[in-house]
Order: C-alpha cells, then structure tokens, then sequence
C-alpha cells in the first residue's frame, strides 16, 4: 500500500516537472504532513484517507496552478478533519497555503439546503464570494469532482445529496470558470446517480450503436483531414459522442427520444490561428449541407465564459447530422480548463501573489473588453464573485439574502421587510447576540430579534446600514412618525448651517426675501424643509448653502440695479436743469407701495430704519443694503450722517423722497419725561386717542425724585401730524419734555 501512494505520488511529481526544485520539496513536505495527520483514516471503500488528497492534488496539477495551490489541495482535510490548526499550517508553510486550505475548509460548511431555482443563484454567488481567491474555488471543484468520482461506497443518501448538490451548484460554477471538462464529468456523474434509470438508458443506447457510431466518426474524420489536407491547413481533428447529460437534458428539457436527439455528435478542428479558423469553415460548408440557422460565431462574440470557437451544424452524406466545432489551441485550452488555463498557459504567472487584486485585473479586462450583452451580465457577476463587494447570508429558513458588502443586521432586517427593521431589538449571528454594527461575513445565519414595543430605529441607523434600501426605509420611517421632532432638529439643523456661513434665520423669513428662498431651495415652506433635514431627506448644509447662494445673488442684483437707476437718474437731472419741475411731476405720478420713492424706480424693496423711525415729511436718505433694498433713514439720523461719510459706503447712500399720493402709516417712537402723578398716563393715552392716533406699545418707567418716563410707539401719517401731536403732548399737564427718538 505504501508503496501504491509513493508511485501515486512519483506520478504528481512527473505533472509538476516544470516546477522549481525548492516548490517541489515544499510539495513533498505537504504530502509527509498531511500523511502523517490522515494516519489511521480509512475512506469509505477502505483505501487510506490520503489517497483523497493525493487526487485531488492530482487534479490541481492538471489544471496547471501553482505549488501554494497543490500544498492546499494535499492538505485541504489536515484543518477540519486531523488534529492539525491554521496556526500549525502557517508556521510549518505559508499563511498564504493555511489561507487556501481554511477557504477550502469554509466553503465545505456551506450546506446545500433543497432550495429555490432563484435562490441557487444566491447560493452560487455565496460560494464564490467566501471563495475570495478564485484558487480556492478551483481546489473546491477538484475535491468535488473526485468526491462524486468515489461515491460509491457512500450511503444512497448520501450519494443523493452530493450529486444534486454538485449538479446545482458546482457543475454550474465550473461552468462560469469555463472549465467545460469538469462540468461534464461532474454531471454525468451525478445524473448517474440521480436518475440512474435513465443513465443506464442513455449509455445503452450508446453503446448499442457504439460500433455504428465509431465507423460513422472514423469516416467523417477522414473526409475533413483529407479535405483539409488538400487546401493546405494543419489541423487536428477529432470526433465525440456528446455527453450523457447534455443529451439527457435534451431528451428530457425537449421531450425527446434519443433518436430524435439531433446533434449527437461533434467534431472539433482545432488549428493554429483564427484565419485558419474561417478557412475551415468555408471547407466545411462545401463539403457537407449546412443546417439553418445553427451556425454560431462565438469567436467574433464569444460566450459570456469568455468561450471561443466556431460552432456549425452540418449533415452527412448518410443523412446523419452533426456538429463540427472549430477554435485554434488556445481557444481549445480555455475552453477544457477555464480560468485554470490562464495559469497553465501563462507562464511566468505561478508564484507570483495569485489571487491579489493586481493578479485579477488580467481577469477584469479580459472580460470586460467582450461587447455582448451576455457577456456584461456574466461580467457583472462574476466580478461580484472574485471581488467580493457583496455578502451572502442566510435567514434561519436557509433563504440566501444578497448584500453589499460591510452590511450590518440592520441591513439584514430591512432585507427582509420594513416591519421586521422597525421592529429590531437585537441580532444574532450563528447563534451569538451581535450588535448592530456587527459586519456580516458571506456564510453566517442572521437572526433578527423583534418585538412589538420596539421603538423603532434609531438615528444613528443611517450611518450604520450600508444599502440604499435600509436607508431609504429607515428615511421613511422617521419623515412618517416623526414630523415633530423632524422639523425641530431639522430647523436647529438648518440655523446652525446658516450661522456658520454668516446669515441668520431673520434675512430669509421677510415677506420680500421668503419667496425666492423658498423656490431655490424647492419647499413650499421653511416647515417642510426643516422636515426633510430632520429626516434626511435633504442636508441642511446643502439647503444652507443654496440660501446663502440666493442672498447673495438677490443683493448683487438689487445693487445693479440701483446703481444703474441711480446713473440714469443723474443724467436725467442734468439734461432736465432749464425745468426744474419736470422732475417732481414725474415722480408724483408714481405709485409706491412703501410711501417712498427711490429714485426713479417702482420696484424695489424698501424698509424704515429702526434707529431713527422717519415718517412723512422728514427729510430721508436712502441706502442700498446687501441685498434687503433699500433702508431709509432720516436724514439728521446720527447712523446715516456717519455712513454717508464713510469712504467706502457712500457710493451706496442715495436719494429718496416721499410719495405723496401713499396714505401709509408708519411707526415712530415718541419719549415723554414728567413729574409722575395719578392719571398721567391716561392723560397721554386721552390726547393720542382723541386725535386718533394708534398706539403700538406704551411703556411707563418710573425715574428717581418722582419722575417717570415713557415710551409710545404711534402709528403716524406724516411729519406735520407728528409735529401737531408732539405740541399737544407737550400741553398735558406736568408733562416737560416731548421728543421723537432717533439714533
Ligand atoms: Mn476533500
């Protein structure tokens, strides 16, 4: 027996000739390794257990991967099975070599539950991303396929679930790989034990005709060497019976008999370049009549698993028709190994940190420089795949959820449904309590942990969930329950962001200036955007911003405007000095809503200084504010005598005048000082009131000796009736001083 595995293993060391001698001893070293910690272990069928390993390293030589691959596949059980740890492994290898050996080891723990045909997909997607390196998926499909190759010995349940599962899951992987010799024999292997009736069926049929088959292949490819011979083209041909699953599913899939089974045989020409390829074709098609509508070119598009050849349908002279496939060496190479090939044929590439992201990026433009719309689909998932920006967790009902990757059970839960995110209390993974920052890992079983008095997600969720559905639920959730708080936090939001950039809340509440805010920032009101931020639905530093961004266009606009008026106004007042009442005439025809007239203009936003309250009839002044229009103040007011000296604000001081046609009121501060006695104020009240005067506030303070002061703010039409007013205050009995405030 001992000497049986040293002859077996003489055999792999032949397929790794090309090998350094110092990857060789660290191959040898493996197989002692894992000899010595399979010891004692029997296969089913009574070989010893390292005979496994030994194939399956077989295998991985075959597809051409590099030693860290063959170490892994010899030592791929050493971790779950023996006593042997990663740690061990590392040391006595390489944590590159452990790393292949525990990927294998992860991937073993995924079960494969009887699950959807939708699901599967997931599943497979799970696979490939805990695969990580594309080198632990193909060690994966040889410990598979020489699993399926020595069921025999296994229970029929057994042998059961493995073969659905390869036939599921593995064949279809291998198939994405494009390793099409694999995924054959892992499928006829596993229908013949699945549907071992209609296997044995099928292989009858076949070797029943096996003679009339072989004479037929023997014939067609002697017709096509010789035809091919006379032109002139090296090439090498050969033919095949179709494998029995594919006929099988042809049988079955389009209900069939095997008679009806149209292309049972295929005969692959494989030359040297592409040229040679097209010229064959025309051969081909010459020789023998061409089926409609068969004719593929897979080289001018290839097949999303990156497959070449030419593919046509053609029938014999006997009637009989067949398939002819033609692709040149390295096509066929791709084609019977898939992505292993790029190893195999590639020299150079071994040893060199396979399965880093660098290593992958001959994968990624090797795909994506194919057009096909397939071919994108396939790009998009495999990419997903060996890149792994996606995670694959399952519920407790064994259902496959696809997430981004860093996702967190908050994710999970809104995966699943609103309800069950809203109601979130808690999460375990595989069994422990994590919290809700836990990143999911592919593989892991998610639980989430609910109850009815949940209160619902908290704010910090939205940094915690990593997709646009978790977010955009949990969004939702808050613009619907909370549109109090929303608007509160919302608004000190938005006034905190407007703070910072130097404005406050009361430049954009005014009735002039709401309406533009309101249209830049697309609200209807201050109150729904203040809901938006609260929720985050919109950022308060970007609706700030875009206010900041109006104030200031409002204000350079008003101030162009203004100084145009004001030059043109100038000039109009030069050119009209020999009348000098044009001027006043024109601007008595206007109309103003605020009482003053600016200029020569109509529009134009105006407001009374608070300082000095003019009211009709004081000589005023205007100034052009950054972007509230024009202020008017008095001219005897102390703030305009000082700003109109100002260097570099008098540009901005400019002439308004009353109009006299407005029937305005405008408010004007009055303090009155009088020796304090019974009835004085109703006295002051008396007169205002009799000369219908309104009052707004009336504010009493008493001084020391028995004085008092008071404050009134009266709604005024003119100068004159202030001035009349101000006389018949002054009369009121121990009243001694009247005065309009200002400054
Ligand atoms: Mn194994």
């Amino acid at each position: 027996m001992e000497d049986k595995l040293d002859a077996r293993f003489q055999e792999l060391e032949q397929k790794l000739k090309n090998m350094s001698e110092e990857d060789l001893e660290r191959v040898r070293e493996s197989f002692q390794y894992a000899k010595t910690y399979h010891e004692g272990q029997l296969r089913k069928d009574g070989s010893p257990y390292i005979t496994h390993p030994l194939e399956v390293a077989h295998l991985v030589a075959e597809l051409g991967l590099d030693a860290d691959s063959v170490m892994a596949a010899l030592l791929h059980d050493t971790i779950e099975d023996t006593d042997a740890t990663y740690d061990e492994v590392a040391r006595r290898f390489t944590s590159a070599v452990a790393d292949l050996v525990e990927g294998v080891t992860k991937l073993d723990k995924v079960k494969h539950t009887s699950i959807e045909e939708k699901q599967m997909e997931n599943l497979r997607k799970m696979l490939m991303a805990m695969a990580k390196d594309v080198r632990v998926m193909l060690i994966k499909i040889c410990d598979r396929l020489h699993n399926i190759r020595t069921m025999e010995f296994q229970s029929e349940r057994k042998r059961r679930e493995k073969s659905l599962e390869t036939l599921e899951i593995y064949a279809p992987i291998a198939h994405r790989l494009g390793m099409q010799r694999m995924k054959w024999e892992m499928e006829d292997l596993s229908l013949k034990f699945l549907d071992p009736v209609a296997y044995a069926e099928i292989e009858e049929e076949l070797s029943c005709q096996a003679e009339t088959h072989a004479a037929f292949m023997e014939k067609i490819q002697n017709e096509i060497t010789g035809r091919l011979e006379k032109e002139g083209i090296k090439a090498t041909v050969y033919g095949r019976v179709k494998h029995t699953y594919s006929i099988y599913r042809k049988m079955y899939a389009q209900n069939k008999t095997f008679s009806e089974i149209f292309d049972l045989y295929a005969f692959r020409v494989i030359v040297d370049d592409i040229p040679a390829c097209y010229s064959v074709l025309g051969c081909i098609h010459d020789m023998y009549k061409a089926v409609l509508g068969r004719f593929k070119d897979y080289i001018g598009t290839p097949k999303p698993n990156m497959y070449q050849s030419l593919h046509t349908t053609v029938i014999g002279t006997e009637g009989i028709p067949f398939e002819v496939q033609i692709r040149t060496w390295d096509m066929h190479h791709k084609a019977e190994y898939g992505i292993a090939a790029h190893w195999k044929y590639k020299n150079g590439m071994a040893n060199k940190q396979l399965g880093t992201e660098e290593t992958f990026a001959w994968v990624r433009r090797l795909l994506e420089s194919q057009q096909d719309t397939d071919a994108e689909e396939y790009i998009r998932t495999l990419k997903v795949d060996l890149f792994a920006d996606e995670v694959f967790v399952f519920t407790p009902n064994a259902d496959v959820i696809n997430l981004p990757a860093g996702a967190t059970p908050i994710d999970f839960a809104y995966a699943i449904h609103s309800g069950v995110g809203n109601a979130m209390t808690g999460a375990k993974v595989n069994g422990r309590i994590v919290g809700f920052d836990y990143q999911l890992k592919s593989g892991e079983i998610v639980e989430v942990i609910t109850s009815k008095n949940a209160k619902g997600p908290s704010r910090d969720w939205m940094n915690l969930a990593k997709s646009n559905q978790a977010r955009t639920k949990i969004r939702q959730w808050f613009k619907r329950e909370k549109r109090e708080e929303n608007v509160a936090t919302g608004r000190a939001m938005f006034e905190g962001e407007l703070k910072r950039l130097g404005f406050t809340i009361g430049m954009i509440t005014t009735e002039e200036m709401l309406p533009f805010i309101l249209e830049k920032v697309r609200f209807n009101s201050l109150e729904e955007m203040y809901a938006a931020i609260g929720y985050g639905g919109a950022s308060a530093q970007k609706c700030a911003n875009r206010v900041r961004d109006e104030l200031v266009h409002q204000d350079r606009q008003h101030a162009e405007a203004l100084a145009a008026e004001k030059a043109a106004q100038e000039q109009t007042a030069q050119a009209g000095r020999s009348s000098a009442d044009s001027g006043v005439a024109k601007t008595g025809s206007r109309k103003s809503v605020s009482g003053v007239i600016v200029s020569d203009m109509t529009e134009c936003m105006v407001k009374f200084a608070k300082c000095c309250t003019p009211v009709p009839g004081d000589e005023i002044t205007g100034f052009i504010t950054r972007g509230f229009g024009v202020s008017v103040h008095r001219s005897d007011c102390p703030n305009a005598r000082n700003g109109m000296n100002r260097e570099d604000e008098k540009d901005r001081w400019i002439k308004v005048t009353w109009d006299p046609s407005s029937l305005n009121t405008y408010k004007s501060t009055l303090e009155l000082i009088g020796k304090d006695r019974s009835g004085l104020t109703m006295d002051v009240a008396t007169v205002l009131g009799t000369n219908k005067i309104n009052i707004l506030t009336f504010n009493l303070q008493s001084l020391p000796d028995g004085y008092a002061k008071m404050s009134i703010v009266v709604e005024i039409r003119s100068q004159s009736e202030l001035s009349s007013m101000m006389n018949k205050l002054q009369q009121v009995k121990g009243i001694y001083q009247v005065a309009r405030v200002s400054g």
